[in-house]
């Protein structure tokens, strides 16, 4: 027999989208409900083909219809609305339609672990990922992790970077999960706050999160080597909340955000410290490489721009550079 609908609670109620599987989605509600919602009609972005109409993060606007299934009264929300998203990143889709996945919205910071050995974390990984976290608008701390293996050499190697990154104005902090060092630290800056945790694959991810919040289990080492393939169109990003306030968005088998399209001249506004100083170079549209009386060349001569930066943007520059799509 098919469903018939009983009532309809015209009460538009505000929610946040905790997880979302394509034409469903799971929010929750200003009470601390949980409700199965359905997304109404087409809802897509002006700017980007997407495929999916929400994403973990969005704020949306629900009713409620309750519907007699056989005798069970059953309850599910509507999305009628979608608040317009502070910032979102997405994932390109490995085709050739140029669609873009949503991985999730609204989200408040990035936290990027990087080891410096046990693996290396290259000055280029993580300057790629501050200028895509900077073309979202997605303010990012870098945490140090695995400091309790870390001799000298390491300790130097951190000292300077530290120095690189705080005088950009970027955050930086150190942590141990074997120690405990710095948890409650990061502990602290991840409160009531909706976060993203990234960073290579063994830098210690999952195990933070998990002395964060025991018993999460989040999946982010899930994917290995035998089960890489078609996996990743498969997976949807969630989000879960911490006992001491806040939120963490698991977004299983991302390794980088996709970069959105970005012209040449663009990049440098990627780069806050490089756009800074640009300011002073004579060409208005000076591209920082061979032009004269250049500002951002005489910063790095005078040290006040530390080079692996400008080698990073020298590398983003280059046009036949496939990462700066597909990143
Ligand atoms: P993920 O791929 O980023 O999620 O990394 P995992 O959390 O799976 O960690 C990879 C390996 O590094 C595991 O064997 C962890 O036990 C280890 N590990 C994580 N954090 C630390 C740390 O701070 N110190 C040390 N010595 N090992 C760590
Ligand atoms: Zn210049």
């Amino acid at each position: 027999m098919a469903k018939k609908y009983i009532f309809v609670n015209k009460n538009l109620k505000k929610a946040r989208v905790i997880k979302s599987t394509g034409s469903w989605a799971t929010v929750k509600n200003d009470d601390n409900q949980i409700v199965d919602c359905k997304i109404k009609g087409n809802f897509r972005l002006k700017e980007i083909k997407n495929t999916n109409p929400v994403a973990v993060g969005d704020l949306v606007e629900y009713d409620t219809i309750e519907h007699n299934d056989n005798g069970t009264i059953n309850s599910i929300g509507l999305i009628h609305k979608i608040e317009k998203r502070k910032n979102y990143i997405i994932r390109k889709s490995q085709n050739l339609s140029k669609q873009a996945h949503i991985i999730a919205a609204n989200i408040d910071q990035a936290f990027l672990i990087i080891t410096i050995n046990f693996p290396l974390t290259t000055t280029t990984f993580i300057d790629r990922f501050l200028v895509s976290a900077e073309a979202y608008s997605i303010p990012v701390t870098l945490v140090f992790n695995k400091i309790d293996r870390f001799d000298k050499k390491h300790i130097d190697k951190l000292k300077l970077l530290t120095k690189t990154y705080e005088n950009i104005g970027y955050k930086c902090l150190q942590t141990s999960a074997k120690t405990g060092e710095g948890i409650d630290t990061l502990k602290t800056e991840m409160t009531d706050k909706i976060n993203v945790v990234s960073g290579h694959s063994g830098v210690g991810k999952s195990t933070l999160i998990n002395i964060l919040q025991p018993g999460l289990n989040l999946k982010t080492n899930e994917i290995s080597e035998s089960h890489k393939t078609g996996k990743h169109s498969t997976t949807f990003a969630e989000m879960f909340e911490f006992d001491f306030g806040g939120y963490i968005i698991d977004t299983p088998g991302i390794k980088a955000y996709g970069m959105l399209e970005m012209e040449a001249w663009e990049i440098s506004h990627y780069f806050p410290e490089i756009f800074k100083v640009s300011k002073n170079c004579q060409f208005q549209n000076c591209s920082h490489t061979h032009e004269p009386e250049c500002a951002v060349k005489t910063a790095i001569k005078n040290g006040e721009i530390a080079e692996s930066r400008y080698i990073s943007y020298l590398g983003l520059l280059e046009k036949d550079d496939k990462h700066r799509a597909a990143f």
